[in-house]
């Protein structure tokens, strides 16, 4: 990975000392696995809280966050280090315009993140979101597009705007389980992901309130109004998932390039001739040959050939 400024992870102590204790814990869990970095990769449509989802993660302002359109193009990267272990933060420009995905933007993201490997995808979107559509399966169907079907196995799906009161009568649990599932079949579509594969290694959802005005419990943790507190467990989610035993995404030229047009496919050019003469070729020759000899040969040819009578 290219040298980056790695400074201390300071902005842990901003949190309460039960998120501390619980964060440290689960970094302590990640060592005793020798996994000593984690690189985490956040993407998802503009708007969505993906920037205040990083500065919430880390305990500093790192992102800028903006309500309204005036996103930074540009992927920034942000690493901090404690107690031995490196967290690396990737937080990426929105991947939608005009109504599409934006293919440039795409495209900068991926050079950006050239020989890095990703750990984890934050795939963002928010929980009070009422439809899910054909974009945002294109969006997905971009993110695997790029990087393989295999980012969801490391991939986990962050909900912002978590602190809300459901409508329709609806229990929280069963808003947040009717949006989960309408955006897992988006993830299972865009991923051509089958549904096995997905049973045996579910891609997680977690909820996140990244608003100041967040609840908390009596011990100062920011909470959901089904009272977890939700950031331990987004951190936990992490976790788990580093070590689901799925392999991380080593970022190459030959990821970020496709496969090669002119060698694609390049194995198949004898079959495929071999193919066509044995199928096309000699089976109409065949049926030439046959037709000549079936033919009635006009009056004149055989005339010719001296098998007719001449006719005066
Ligand atoms: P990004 O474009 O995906 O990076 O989104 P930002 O993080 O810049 O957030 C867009 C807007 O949504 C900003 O005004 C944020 O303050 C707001 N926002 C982000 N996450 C939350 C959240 O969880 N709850 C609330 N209430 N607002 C949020
Ligand atoms: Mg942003």
């Amino acid at each position: 990975m290219a040298a980056q400024l790695i400074r201390e992870w300071s902005g842990i102590q901003q949190f309460p000392t039960a998120t501390q204790t619980k964060l440290l814990e689960l970094l302590g869990k990640l060592k005793e696995e020798n996994v000593s970095t984690v690189t985490i990769l956040v993407m998802g449509k503009g708007g969505v809280g993906k920037s205040s989802t990083v500065n919430s993660l880390l305990g500093e302002r790192v992102a800028a966050v903006s309500a309204f359109q005036s996103e930074a193009m540009r992927p920034i990267i942000c690493s901090r280090a404690r107690a031995g272990f490196t967290l690396n933060i990737i937080d990426t420009p929105g991947l939608v315009e005009g109504g599409f995905v934006n293919e440039h933007a795409l495209e900068i993201i991926k050079r950006f993140l050239l020989n890095k490997t990703i750990d984890i995808l934050l795939y963002v979107d928010r929980l009070d979101g009422y439809r899910v559509d054909n974009l945002d399966r294109q969006v997905i169907k971009a993110i695997t597009d790029s990087f393989g079907k295999g980012i969801w196995q490391r991939g986990l799906v962050v909900l912002t705007h978590a602190q809300l009161s459901p409508p329709d009568g609806l229990s929280y649990d069963e808003f947040f389980s009717r949006r989960s599932e309408a955006l897992l079949k988006v993830v299972r579509l865009g991923g051509q992901i089958r549904r096995q594969e997905l049973e045996a290694r579910p891609v997680p959802f977690v909820l996140v309130e990244n608003s100041g005005r967040c609840n908390t419990n009596d011990i100062g943790e920011k909470i959901l109004p089904n009272g977890t507190a939700w950031l331990p467990e987004l951190v936990k989610t992490i976790t788990e998932v580093v070590l689901n035993g799925s392999k991380p995404i080593l970022v190459d030229q030959k990821l970020i390039e496709g496969p090669d047009p002119n060698s694609k496919g390049r194995f198949l050019i004898p079959f495929i001739l071999a193919f066509q003469y044995f199928l096309v070729v000699k089976p109409i020759k065949g049926a030439i040959k046959g037709d000549i000899a079936r033919e009635s040969k006009p009056l004149w040819e055989l005339r010719d050939l001296g098998l007719a009578k001449r006719q005066f």
